[in-house]
């Protein structure tokens, strides 16, 4: 019992290990490019092969696995499922071809390297190469089953992600136990069919693989929460490298969906930009409507940021701008949704709240804008809002009233003095 935990705990160290390891190479991969990790693969591919078929581990009375299967072979395939997560399908199928292709060389060249005469080994150690024999059989077909494994990983995590929104640790599970289960069953069969590799192994390997697999998925998740936030980023290949293939359609769509997520937003303040806001308004409006809700729509100009240009030039003005932004976005939350409308012009669609708590939030973006101080310069700006409130159960009501009435409280606003906010019901005026 004692050394079935110690066995355990081994596991466990290497399984951390491999991990942290290979997250770190990923993680460099922007500094130093992607090649280390792939090598990184690549090298360990060969010991994962020899371990599965050469070393057992008993943890359990009646219990054993390898560490190669268990450890090694199941973090591989759920690293290349971590690539094609973080770039895109292009660079994950470069390890996939890589490892069949390297594989079947390696077999090819043994079976060469077999037909020498062999001198005696000069350390003393055997230089045997009959090894060659089972585990070329053995990498041939584990390569090609890795190869199957990780296009159907690959679909199944895009048919997870499209379909819902489980968090990503959930998704990547789900899709590594099921390739699992199915790799297990293809792997062993081999194993205990050429090796008399013992039943036993095969349900500790399943065991150990799925457990491996929830550590992992826990291990990668985590990663992608904390070090790789932004979404999806295409990598810089020429498009004809992504032919009209199982990888060219993922790739494409993966671009395809980074590129229309960009042209959503505004370039200088990442708030949803004007066509967005086009977009959403009506949506908004005839939701409002069918629900019998109010709708506000709230507009901030700066006051007199021609003169913040003007004095502090262009790149003041930006951060001023990205500042101003990130005040309207964060004010922006429980259903909200903040646009940038124009040059020095924000606007916020706002539901579920009445006329007098949208004048509210208005007054708070409007004091918390007026506080801020901008850059080393501490800049100060201030800004005038309108509000334009379509009552909760109106029976009609137009996008047009609602940007009309908006600007005209805005208008007053500035005539009024600036720094100010002034709001109004459509169909008051
Ligand atoms: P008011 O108080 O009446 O609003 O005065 P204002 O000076 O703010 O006047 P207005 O709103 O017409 O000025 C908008 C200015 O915003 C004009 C333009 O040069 C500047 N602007 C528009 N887009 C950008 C941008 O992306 N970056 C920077 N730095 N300035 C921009
Ligand atoms: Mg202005």
């Amino acid at each position: 019992m004692l050394a079935g935990m110690a066995e355990i705990v081994l596991l466990a160290c290497e399984l951390l290990l491999y991990a942290l390891g290979m997250l770190a190479a990923f993680r460099a991969r922007r500094r130093l490019g992607l090649g280390v990790f792939l090598t990184a693969i690549g090298s360990l591919h060969f010991l994962e092969t020899y371990l599965a078929a050469n070393l057992y581990v008993q943890v359990a009375p009646g219990l054993s696995l390898s560490p190669g299967s268990v450890v090694l072979f199941s973090g591989k395939f759920l690293f290349i499922l971590l690539l094609y997560i973080r770039e895109d399908a292009t660079i994950a199928r470069q390890p996939i071809y890589g490892l069949l292709y390297g594989n079947l060389l390696a077999v090819l060249l043994g079976l060469l390297l077999a037909r020498h005469v062999v001198l005696p080994g000069t350390s003393g150690a055997s230089n045997d190469l009959n090894l060659l024999d089972p585990m070329g059989v053995l990498m041939v077909w584990g390569s090609v089953l890795l190869f199957v494994d990780c296009l159907l990983v690959i679909l199944l995590y895009e048919r997870l992600s499209r379909r819902s929104r489980l968090p990503v640790e959930v998704r990547i599970w789900c899709a590594a136990v099921v390739v699992l289960v199915f790799d297990q069953i293809g792997f062993f069969s081999v194993l205990h069919l050429s090796y008399d590799v013992p039943l036993a192994a095969g349900i500790g390997g399943l065991v150990g693989k799925v457990v491996a697999a929830t550590l992992y998925a826990v291990l990668i998740g985590q990663y992608l929460r904390h070090f790789e936030r932004a979404g999806p980023v295409p990598a810089d290949v020429p498009a004809d490298g992504a032919g009209p293939t199982l990888f060219g359609t993922l790739t494409y769509r993966q671009r395809y969906e980074a590129l229309r997520e960009q042209a959503r937003h505004d370039a200088v303040t990442h708030l949803l930009n004007r066509g967005e806001f086009e977009r959403q308004v009506g949506l908004h409006l005839a939701r409002a409507l069918r629900e019998r809700r109010a709708l506000h729509l709230v507009l901030i100009d700066i006051d007199h940021f021609k003169s913040v240009n003007d004095l502090y030039g262009h790149q003041t003005g930006d951060l001023v701008l990205r500042e101003v932004a990130e005040v309207v976005g964060a004010g922006a939350d429980n259903g909200a949704s903040a646009f940038r409308f124009g040059g020095d012009e924000f606007a916020m669609l706002v539901t579920g709240i009445d006329h007098d708590a949208a004048l509210a939030l208005a007054e708070r973006l409007r004091a918390a804008i007026a506080q801020r101080r901008i850059g080393e310069g501490e800049t100060t700006v201030t800004v005038s809002i309108g509000v334009s409130t379509l009552p909760a159960g109106s029976n009609d009501g137009n996008v047009a009233e609602l940007v009309r009435i908006a600007d005209a409280m805005l208008y007053q606003a500035k005539a009024d003095g600036r720094d100010r906010v002034a709001g109004t019901h459509v169909g008051a005026r």
